[in-house]
């Protein structure tokens, strides 16, 4: 067996490999440059090796990698004050992934309703094309046959309902129900964007059925969308939310947010995780929100998504094969009639990385710190390849 060969085949990888990275740009063992408009699934929200993050890790790491959560943090507590001061939520709780985070909102829920003399309801309404993770409570909760297929039997508790349609929640409920847990812009399916009034509606279902409400912004968060939180596009709040993916900048870090209400179902010993919040992972987290707020990162997300919306719109325009465009700050799609899987290739092969979605969407997830003239260069780039495909 090869190098490769030792590894399990869960992904269909690009043989392309890179070594090096400096903002929006990458380089490969060849040595050849990339124009980098997934930031490692929206990870690097601050680029490659953003220097204060590089420099806090570093000295993190000299000083103090890992102790446990049988000892107080005082860095974890830090970045518990800095997150709930972006948000409606009073606590945090940490751990290491999107997939954990979600697993913990999923324990909450539940725990709630039974400390509030509801234990029979345990159920969980997601939506159809939804993702939140692969662990087998969380694939339970993503309504997609293809993330679901051979895991049967997949654990009981969820209930699905189409994306974008608060009518379909409503008549979903029933004794069991606990809660409704969303992502406020689909991700994975490639940037479904909800219409307007949508979250506001379920906020209002959840009121009235007595239910929780959570978000799941492990991709929409951190600034993605221009907001520190896409929910906040709107004034509604959630009783719980997740995240992870942009939060400590690539060192793996999730998050459950919740209310003190909410939160307070969580009491010693009813959750815990080992690495979850370790002085490394918040090393990070604390510069990386540094960096999107005292710099200025997050409020420059408009005038990029502006600019970006335009060539989207103009590459539209001028090619037949573009069904639609999407974008909400920096979460682009591009959805085509076919030969999506071509496109994204030869974008590679010219030096540019984005990513296939449902088999039709090209997804662009660039850095929140990425340049007008990088904006420019990616866009052509892809019209490029659109004009020499098609
Ligand atoms: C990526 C993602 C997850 C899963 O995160 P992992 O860190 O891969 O477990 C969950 N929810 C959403 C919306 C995501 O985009």
């Amino acid at each position: 067996m090869n190098d490769i060969q030792c590894i399990m085949s869960t992904y269909g990888r690009s043989p392309v490999a890179f070594t090096r990275g400096v903002g929006t740009r990458l380089w490969d063992e060849e040595g050849r440059e990339y124009l980098d408009f997934l930031a490692g699934i929206g990870v690097n929200n601050l680029g490659h090796c953003p220097p204060k993050v590089t420099a806090a890790i570093c000295a993190q790491a000299g000083q103090l990698i890992h102790t446990s959560n049988l000892y107080r943090i005082p860095l974890q507590e830090q970045l518990a004050r800095r997150l709930t001061a972006t948000c409606f939520a009073d606590q945090a709780f940490f751990c290491n992934s999107g997939a954990e985070a979600n697993e913990a909102a999923i324990k909450l829920t539940r725990k709630y309703m039974r400390d509030h003399g509801q234990p029979g309801r345990f159920e969980i309404i997601t939506a159809v094309h939804g993702f939140h993770g692969r662990t087998l409570a969380t694939l339970s909760a993503t309504a997609q046959e293809k993330v679901q297929r051979g895991f049967e039997p997949l654990m009981p508790g969820f209930r699905y309902v189409p994306f974008n349609d608060a009518g379909c929640v409503e008549r979903a409920i029933s004794p069991y129900t606990a809660g409704i847990l969303v992502e406020p812009i689909q991700g994975e399916s490639g940037v479904r964007i909800p219409d307007e009034g949508y979250l506001e509606a379920l906020r209002a279902i959840a009121d009235r059925h007595g239910l929780l409400l959570i978000f799941d912004e492990v991709q929409t968060g951190m600034g993605r969308t221009g907001k520190f939180w896409s929910h906040q596009w709107s004034t509604m709040t959630p009783d719980i939310m997740t995240v992870a993916k942009g939060l400590a900048s690539g060192v793996p870090m999730g998050a459950c947010l919740a209310s003190a209400k909410v939160a307070a179902s969580f009491s010693p010993g009813t959750h815990a995780s080992t690495f979850g919040g370790n002085p490394l992972a918040c090393a990070a987290a604390l510069a990386t929100l540094e960096s999107l707020i005292d710099d200025g990162v997050i409020a420059g997300v408009a005038a990029r998504s502006a600019q970006l919306v335009q060539r989207l719109d103009s590459l539209a325009a001028s090619h037949s094969m573009i069904k639609t465009t999407r974008c909400r700050g920096l979460m682009a799609a591009v959805e085509l009639n076919g030969g999506a899987e071509e496109v994204a290739a030869m974008c590679l092969n010219r030096g540019l990385l984005l990513s296939l979605q449902m088999g039709t969407t090209l997804r662009m997830l660039p850095p929140l710190t990425i340049t007008p003239e990088e904006i420019d260069q990616g866009m052509a780039i892809l019209d490029g390849v659109l004009s020499d495909l098609f």
